[in-house]
């Protein structure tokens, strides 16, 4: 295979030189990763100069060759800074492996000739802009660096530098996007210090790709800048932009042949450079969710994962290094991103890009195309482009995929099948293949399943089967999960959160959407998904792991595979193990109840429906690593979504937890980043199609602004609505002390009266620090919301729709405010005093009556209505309890859920779905 249309970037060992060149751009603030960095910055001047840590080789001067009319031309300060550096200085830190390499290596790009070391030294906005920059350097113009230092430029996080914000030291913290700070290093520890990250950073300069990798997870625990409030942009984010930038910005100049010029500053206050360059986007679509929706198993939903996965992987390949074009800079349910040169995309890198994917998964379908910035200047075009490019990504994923985009391969499948004997029919899975009559799937579905087992038996503590997901009552719930992220990612509401804010001189600086920015935003997501709700919210909630055994049967002939079963009319699922001669059980042990020697276990294989049974012979332990496994299974993280299985027993707390966490990490934004979280419980024999039809409705639901007014506030982030939630939001940094003048403001719904002490305007609307609100403040809020649907029959997944307005027109009261979820379960726990049969008895009087004065009710009249509201009072107060005793606030507060009709959907949640029957 070769691509004409990008041969060049092949030929003359331009690859190579591409790779190289982003690898500088990688370690171009390697420096930074330094504790002596982090005190120079917090005011303890431990470098020889501002730029020692720049100086990333032991002799700069060996290096960098002036001109010999150098001499008479007023030099960047960061030129002579480097020439000029002392120990100590960056090279004194960085491992000798790498020094060697960066100072060795050259790069040879476009008649360019630096050694990395060079680029990263002379890399820098102020060389870049220099005016006589191309008189400075022996026999060369310095066009290659000042590529470097422009990108350095253009993914800069922030126009105007924070009023103070010097950390002190030594508990330097990092800040998440959001303002939620924690301790990611410690200065001077031999484990966890930066120079201890930095000593064990490897390139292997063989297998240049590899090397990001180790880069990123070094870079990780720096900082671009430690000053509040932006201590938030990791190196790693910083490194990995400017590389992306860096390296497209090349190829591009390779594939036009052409040098871009970069001039001087356009604008030093704004730290604008005038330039010619442009980025792009690639974007490869695939509609994951709807791939997950064809899954029959288990094995069908994650072979499809895997498939999606590995197809990602081999575009990135492709695009990244067999024709280095640019890096990836983001991946969710919609698929993959990366920056590309600012050119149209060339129809062979589309079709090659499709053969690579369909290699992978013919039924994957991906929708290719290049997007193209809004607005006049690179930056611009930067801010909005990926919001633009996934938003593209949507429609085109919504309109059907065009048949002739599909490979002749399906149509000659079904012509060859005709022309064996036997009938075919349409595969359920893939719904695309011939599969033979009586066969369970077509033989395409049928390895990737297989190879789905096989990855399985290598590491069985990571479960595939929902039996053992399932709880005690053979339950288990779809977990789904959402980020109200669009306004985030198309950099609007990141602008709401400030680099400098000084009430005294009413400056007030939103922070500015850059494409490092950004990428801290998304990660920051990702990163609660994949660590806080993975490793610590179902991990812990869940506690020990679930136990497997071997039971021995009396006859030894079966089949390899799994066989759904039932002992003593309880369910148990196996899989049988040949060479041990024995069953796993592959089901929750407490679901089957005790199992002994002598019992008959009745079976069927799911593929054939044939059935039989046997006797238990003995029960053993299973050998390890079979043994044990975790009983949930993560089936999607992306920064914007999540979806995994859980045991339906443990799911509510899981919600708890993964909102406490939210409310802890996310809490200075919570009025504006929404986060969704809904659970579909259903039967472990529910379809898993009927599953994830529900869970797409329901990550579907709008993201609705709404008006709420402000009932009290204390003046320290304690705020009461009207609504009767209350909101605590933290009004300090991660030191205890620092106050929060950046992340914790509030739109107002009207202009304020009289100005607020820290206010500014965005978006048409005041943004007014948590503390300067008043009672009877209507501010906007974009409320986090949790649902639940009980998936008894197939057909209740429709019931998992919202309208325009956000509501289910099939259970008007739903969805909850997340917020609210907390107080409803107390009251829950206030009404359970009362006998489970009193309880039926209330609600089912309060409901009958409901539905017989207000027939559907679906505009929720009855909640409005004072005769419903008087007879509800009354069915509470003659229940059989001490009503009278119950406070006043409770009392009302019982009668308000009871109106509303929530409690009716509680006593579902806990005693239809979670049985919670202790009479
Ligand atoms: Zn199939």
């Amino acid at each position: 295979m070769s691509l004409s249309s990008l041969q060049v970037l092949v030929d003359n060992d331009n690859r190579n030189a591409l790779l190289l060149a982003e690898v500088a751009a990688w370690l171009h603030d390697i420096g930074k990763s330094c504790d002596s960095h982090v005190k120079h910055v917090s005011g303890q001047k431990t470098w020889s100069n501002d730029d020692a840590y720049k100086v990333v080789v032991d002799h700069p001067n060996a290096l960098i060759q002036l001109s010999q009319g150098a001499a008479n031309i007023k030099k960047p300060d960061v030129l002579n800074n480097v020439l000029s550096a002392q120990s100590p200085k960056a090279a004194d830190f960085i491992p000798k492996s790498i020094k060697d390499f960066l100072q060795d290596t050259r790069v040879h790009i476009l008649g360019q000739n630096y050694a990395l070391a060079e680029l990263i030294m002379l890399g820098m906005p102020g060389f870049a802009t220099h005016a006589q920059r191309n008189q400075l350097l022996d026999r060369k113009d310095g066009w290659l660096p000042a590529v470097l230092g422009l990108c350095h430029n253009v993914a800069h996080v922030d126009k105007e530098d924070p009023i103070g914000g010097a950390q002190s030291l030594p508990n330097v913290l990092t800040s998440n996007a959001f303002g939620y700070e924690e301790q990611k290093f410690v200065l001077g520890d031999p484990q966890r210090g930066l120079d201890a990250k930095l000593v064990q950073l490897k390139i292997n300069t063989t297998a240049l790709a590899d090397s990001r990798k180790d880069i990123l997870e070094a870079f990780q625990y720096g900082l671009g800048d430690t000053r509040r409030p932006t201590n938030e942009v990791t190196l790693a984010d910083w490194s990995a932009t400017v590389a992306a930038l860096f390296k497209t910005a090349l190829a591009g100049a390779i594939l036009t042949n052409t040098q871009p010029q970069i001039r001087q500053w356009k604008s030093w206050k704004d730290k604008i450079i005038d330039h010619d360059f442009h980025w792009r986007l690639l974007r490869v679509n695939f509609d994951v969710l709807g791939l997950y929706a064809k899954a029959v198993r288990i094995a069908d939903l994650l072979g499809y994962q895997r498939a999606v996965s590995e197809a990602c992987e081999a575009v990135k390949k492709l695009v990244e290094e067999e024709y280095p074009l640019g890096n990836e800079v983001y991946r969710d349910t919609t698929g993959i991103y990366f920056t590309f040169p600012d050119l149209d995309l060339p129809a062979d890198l589309e079709q090659e890009i499709r053969r690579r994917v369909e290699e992978v998964e013919p039924e994957l379908a991906p929708r290719i195309a290049v997007t193209v910035g809004d607005g006049a200047t690179a930056t611009e075009q930067l801010k909005g482009i990926l919001a633009k490019a996934r938003g593209e990504a949507v429609e085109s994923l919504a309109q059907p995929f065009d048949e002739h985009n599909l490979s002749p391969a399906w149509h000659q499948k079904w012509e060859d099948a005709q022309r064996e004997p036997g009938q075919w029919e349409v595969c359920p899975v893939c719904r695309l293949r011939p599969k033979r009559e009586g066969a369970d799937v077509c033989e395409h579905c049928e390895n990737r399943r297989a190879s789905r087992l096989e990855a399985w038996k290598q590491d069985p503590a990571h479960t595939i089967w929902v039996g053992e997901i399932a709880d005690h009552n053979d339950r288990l719930a779809l977990l789904v999960g959402k980020f109200g992220l669009d306004d985030w990612l198309s950099g609007d509401l990141v602008q709401t959160m400030l680099v400098k804010a000084d009430p005294n001189h009413n400056i007030f600086t939103p922070k500015n959407p850059s494409p490092a920015r950004l990428r801290r935003v998304w990660e920051t997501c990702q990163r609660f998904w994949d660590e806080t709700v993975v490793k610590h919210s179902l991990t812990n909630t869940l506690g020990c792991l679930g136990e497997r055994i071997h039971i021995l049967p009396d006859k030894t002939n079966w089949t390899p595979g799994l066989y759904n079963g039932k002992v003593n009319g309880k369910p148990l699922d196996l899989f049988w193990q040949p060479k041990e001669k024995a069953f796993l059980t592959v089901s929750n042990l407490q679901a089957a109840g005790a199992i002994k020697p002598g019992d008959t276990v009745t079976l069927e294989q799911p593929d054939t429906k044939q059935k039989a049974e046997f006797q238990v012979q003995s029960i053993r332990e299973a050998p390890a690593p079979f043994d044990h496994y975790q009983a949930y299974l993560t089936l999607h993280t992306s920064p914007d979504q999540f979806l995994a299985l859980v045991p339906a027993a443990k799911a509510l707390k899981i919600v708890n937890k993964i909102y406490m966490e939210y409310e802890r990490q996310f809490g200075k934004v919570r009025n504006r980043l929404p986060l969704f979280l809904g659970l579909i419980f259903c039967e472990r024999k529910m379809p898993l199609q009927a599953v994830m039809d529900a869970a797409r409705s329901m990550l579907n639901m709008p993201v609705k602004e709404e008006q709420w007014k402000i009932n009290a506030v204390d003046g320290n982030g304690h705020i009461q609505f009207e609504n009767s939630i209350a909101w605590n939001i933290p009004t300090v940094m991660g030191d205890g002390q620092t106050e929060d003048l950046w992340y914790p403001y509030f739109a107002l719904e009207n202009p304020p009266a009289a100005p607020r002490t820290r206010q500014f305007q965005h978006g048409g609307k005041t943004w007014v620090h948590v503390k300067d609100l008043k009672q009877g403040d209507a501010v906007a809020v974009t409320p986090s919301r949790f649902d639940f649907l009980w998936l008894d029959a197939a057909a209740r997944r429709f019931e998992a729709a919202y309208d325009a307005q956000g509501r289910r027109p099939a259970r008007p009261t739903r969805p909850f405010y997340l917020e609210d979820l907390d107080r409803l379960e107390n009251l829950w726990g206030r009404f359970s005093q009362l006998s489970r049969t009193q309880q039926k008895q209330v609600l089912q009087t309060i409901e009958t009556t409901r539905e017989r004065w207000f027939g559907r009710d679906n505009g929720l009249q009855s909640a409005a209505n004072p005769t419903f509201k008087q007879f509800v009072t009354n069915t509470l107060a003659n229940a059989e309890w001490d009503w009278k005793a119950i406070s006043e606030n409770q009392r009302k507060a019982l009668t308000a859920v009871a109106v509303r009709g929530d409690l009716a959907d509680l006593a579902e949640l806990h005693l239809e779905i979670l049985k919670e029957n202790k009479e």
